[in-house]
This record gives C-alpha cells, sequence and structure tokens, in this order.
C-alpha cells in the first residue's frame, strides 16, 4: 500500500521488484498511475469507491479489493474489453456501518459480480476492526470465504492482513496481504 507516498517511492520499490501496489483515493491514485507510468506494475484500489468514479478507476486498476454493494457492482461492470479483479469487501465489525458488506449478504452480492460484464470474482476482502482480536475477525472471513467459493469455486483469494495484522490473516488463509508501513516505513502526513 503506497497511499500518501509519492511516485518516486513507488518507482523505487518497482526497479526493487514490487509488482503489485495498492491505493485507497482515487485522485490521488489517478495521478500516481500517470506519474509512476510504469507498465510493470498492476495497481489496486483498496478503499471506499463511490459509484461515480467506478468507471474512472477502471481505467487503470487491475483489481478493486472494496466491491461492497450492488450499486457499485453495476457502476463497475463494462463490456469495454477489459476484466477488473474483484474482492467482495465484508464486514467483519458488529456495529453496522463500518464499511463492507454484511456478512450474510456475500452470496448474493458474489452473483451479482458473476453475472456483471467486465468483472472477474477473486475472493473476499476484510480489515480487521479496532478493538477485536484479528485471529478472530479473520477466522469470520475465512468462513465467509468458504460460502463465497461454494457459489464460485474459483474465488479463492482472500486479502487480508495489513503490518500490524499479517501473521493473524496468514494463519487464516490470507493470500493478499496489504501491507503498508512495515515495507515503506511511516507514511507522510496526507497533505
Ligand atoms: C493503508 C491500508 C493498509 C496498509 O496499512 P499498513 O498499516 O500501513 O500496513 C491496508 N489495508 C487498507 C484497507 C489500507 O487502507
Amino acid at each position: 500500500m503506497t497511499k500518501f507516498q509519492p511516485a518516486s517511492l513507488v518507482r523505487e520499490l518497482a526497479d526493487l521488484g514490487v509488482r503489485d501496489v495498492g491505493e485507497n483515493r482515487h485522485q490521488e491514485a489517478v495521478a500516481k498511475v500517470a506519474e509512476v507510468d510504469d507498465p510493470r506494475l498492476a495497481w489496486h484500489f483498496v478503499g471506499q469507491l463511490q459509484s461515480n468514479k467506478a468507471k474512472a478507476v477502471r481505467q487503470y486498476a487491475a483489481t478493486v479489493h472494496s466491491v461492497d454493494r450492488e450499486s457499485l457492482v453495476a457502476a463497475l461492470a463494462s463490456d469495454d474489453g477489459r476484466v477488473l479483479g474483484a474482492f467482495l469487501e465484508i464486514g467483519l465489525s458488529d456495529e453496522p456501518g463500518r464499511g463492507g458488506v454484511d456478512p450474510q449478504e456475500a452470496e448474493s452480492l458474489a452473483d451479482r459480480v458473476l453475472a456483471a460484464p467486465g468483472l472477474r470474482l477473486l475472493g473476499v476482502m476484510g480489515v480487521a476492526p479496532l478493538g477485536v482480536e484479528p485471529r478472530r475477525a479473520f477466522a469470520r472471513l475465512r468462513e465467509v470465504s468458504e460460502r463465497v467459493r461454494r457459489v464460485d469455486p474459483s474465488a479463492t483469494a482472500i486479502s487480508a492482513g495489513m503490518s500490524g495484522d499479517f501473521r493473524e490473516a496468514i494463519a487464516e488463509g490470507a493470500t493478499h496481504l496489504r501491507i503498508g508501513t512495515a515495507i515503506t516505513g511511516n507514511r507522510p502526513i496526507p497533505g
């Protein structure tokens, strides 16, 4: 994850062999992708996404990790000939409104993605909520992953784990880790 980091840092990472880069704000991402301009990189969009930005994100992102509602699936769908990878963001907090689809609605959202042109369902994504033991949150995510795989056996990916909790995420089957500061050092203060 390179949010708030300059394009120069992304270039350094690319020269060291990094190929997957995560951003969480569209305005910042679109500028950075253009500035870095490196065809070796796959860009991952990992954040709150407004439906009116969805088509623009398709232009530069290989994968979106934050598909959390049917209206966003519809906005991301396209027959432009490209295939965008999609993770369903699963809400792992007991408090409603904390982001992510309700785990009970994961299968129906998966069905929507499967029916949408230009999207490929990769799996599920989750963020361990503050105040919850991360291993417990990721165990819940793994259960949801198992249900989604009954809908689509190829949707095996689990995007989970950040600098502070990637060990717990790996223990619960994470396939895609979203590491920021443990690789880059502290983020600059956002401007
Ligand atoms: C920023 C971010 C990360 C990376 O966090 P670090 O603590 O810097 O590793 C992971 N996931 C999401 C959704 C993020 O926004």
